[in-house]
């Protein structure tokens, strides 16, 4: 304990000189403050927590905590807010953001999915199997998540299409896959959150407790406190899943075909998919890609055999869940289902796979990436909310304008309903009863490429503009608060009154650039 305390000490001494202080103004209880789990000045934990996935942005912090508890987060946020000399506090999940939203220049990272906090949170992970909900570590993964509630048969609704996510950073954001048209995002299945402010409080809210803070956080970009708890709603799991993917050469037929099957929501699991999503294929060397090992490398697919829309071909990827018990009337289900869409006969590519490795799907591509060093690159992401009725306009200005034949990762399109998406929540959408999420995940092999990948994000954030799109974006990233009141348009009000509330010295995921800390 004793060395934590003086690691805490050497760490705001540290501080001090940045700012400028004598050392004589530490206030004695930061001295004496101890926590737990364990304050880091290594170099590797100060590298690790410098960096993101997107590797595009780096910002040092002073310090990183592994907390032991949420006691130790209030510790640390107490002592920032109480010293008030502009210490900042980032939670890191998993790291996975583009644009360095999760670090702290010369503030504290505090690690909620460390390894060592996970070994620990695993035991404190609890299923409630009669109320159908399981309570977690705000840092634990989601594949974790699944691998705890499947031990009881039940699994969450509402998934990302990557797993390696921390619950906390997905729900800072909404959380969204192809589940999404029918169970909401994330953040709508959410029940209860233990949540420590800017002020250092640890509160429970939910719906009925503490209601302000529990609609801030969801979706709040870490801008209101840290999530130390999750509780989140399960179902029965199905045991396996029929994947099965159908090519269109026309969008409107393609965007028919997809709206259609979201409209389905609510209605019996025999009537609909479960899972709604497609991608954008505008170049060859895509369709035997990252996410579509799927299609057979004996069976290659020729783009230029298939009657492609301007050079363009679009994929619808759906998904039937069902119990091994079910697997016949699963076949007839799809049959049924299938007869009423419109895509190229002779393009359906199906598979059939366990629940875990479809949810898991992503991660089989990442270990593939990762041994052709293809993983560790800066990735120029673009995730853009499209509202429907300009997502022709979209295809026409972007897909076959101005991306050219060289997308350099996949391109996700699938639309949502709304409806599923509590407008209480801090997350903003287009303001439409459906929109698309449009997601361009790219990879920079080098600086060129990285050059023009960010050049042509522009180009097409630019294209929205001038033409009035209406896009809102999804893991959001701006550098001037008035590009985020612009982001956030009417929501911005509520927004800044909540940031006064809960976090009123901006202590909190200054790596947003929303609110300046304060100096
Ligand atoms: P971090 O990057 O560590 O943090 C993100 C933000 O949340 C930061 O501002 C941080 O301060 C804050 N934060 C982190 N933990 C907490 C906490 N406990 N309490 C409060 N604030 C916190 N998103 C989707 O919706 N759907 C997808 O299918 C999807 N797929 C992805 C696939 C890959 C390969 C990658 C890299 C990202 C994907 N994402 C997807 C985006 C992802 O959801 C976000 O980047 C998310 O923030 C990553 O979670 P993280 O744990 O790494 O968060």
């Amino acid at each position: 304990m004793a060395t934590k305390v003086l690691l805490l000490a050497l760490a705001i001494c540290r501080l001090i000189v940045t700012v400028g202080l004598e050392m004589v103004a530490v206030p004695t209880e930061v001295l004496r403050l101890g926590i737990e789990g364990e304050l880091s000045l290594d170099r590797r934990d100060v590298e690790r927590a410098s960096n993101d996935f997107g590797k595009l942005r780096r910002a040092e912090p002073l310090a990183v905590v592994h907390p032991a508890s949420a006691e130790d987060i209030v510790r640390v946020i107490q002592t920032a807010y109480e010293w008030g000399y502009g210490l900042t506090v980032s939670a890191r999940g998993h790291g996975h953001s583009i644009n360095g939203q999760a670090q702290s220049s010369k503030g504290v990272v505090i690690e909620m999915s460390s390894e060592r906090r996970r070994t620990s949170a695993a035991a404190t992970t609890k299923v409630n199997e009669k109320e159908r909900y399981v309570e977690v570590w705000g840092g634990e993964l989601w594949i974790q998540v699944l691998r705890a509630t499947l031990e009881y048969g039940l699994a969450p609704m509402s998934w990302t299409d990557y797993l390696y996510l921390s619950v906390g950073g997905t729900l800072s954001n909404a959380g969204i896959s192809g589940q999404t048209f029918n169970h909401g995002p994330q953040i709508s299945n959410v029940l209860e959150l233990d949540v420590v402010t800017g002020k250092g409080e640890l509160l429970t809210c939910s719906n009925e407790r503490n209601s302000k803070l529990f609609h801030a956080v969801l979706g709040g970009l870490g801008q209101f406190g840290i999530i130390t708890r999750a509780r989140i709603a399960l179902e029965p799991a199905p045991h396996r899943v029929r994947w099965i993917r159908v090519l269109y050469s026309n969008f409107a037929v393609f965007t028919k075909d997809q709206e259609f099957l979201i409209s389905l929501h609510g209605k019996p699991a025999r009537q609909r998919f479960d899972y709604v999503e497609g991608f954008v294929i505008v170049d060859e060397g895509l369709i035997n890609n990252w996410r579509s090992s799927f299609f057979s490398p004996s069976n290659p697919v020729k783009i230029s055999s298939l009657k492609a829309d301007g050079g363009v071909l679009y994929c619808l990827e759906i998904a039937k869940n069902y119990r091994e018990g079910d697997a016949d009337i699963i076949d007839q289900e799809i049959e049924s289902l299938l007869n009423k869409l419109d895509f190229i006969p002779s393009s359906v590519f199906t598979t059939d796979l366990s629940y875990v490795d479809f949810l898991d799907r992503v991660h089989k591509a990442e270990l593939k990436l990762r041994a052709k060093s293809l993983w560790d690159v800066p990735h120029p992401w673009l995730n853009l909310f499209v509202p429907k009725s300009r997502i022709a306009d979209f295809d026409r200005g972007v897909f076959k304008g101005i991306l050219g034949n060289k997308t350099s990762g996949p391109i996700l399109i699938y639309p949502m309903n709304k409806n599923k998406w509590d407008q209480r929540s801090s997350v903003v959408t287009p303001d439409e009863d459906v929109f698309y999420l449009v997601a361009f995940l790219r990879s920079a092999l080098d600086t060129e490429s990285l050059d023009y990948l960010t050049y042509q994000n522009r180009q097409i954030l630019r294209f929205c503009d001038d033409a009035d799109i209406g896009v809102k974006q999804y893991l959001p990233h701006y550098t001037t608060q008035e590009e985020w009141m612009d982001h956030f348009g009417d929501k911005w009000d509520q927004f800044y009154q909540r940031k006064m509330q809960f976090d009123p010295r901006r202590i909190l995921a200054t790596g947003q650039r929303i609110f300046m800390p304060f100096t």
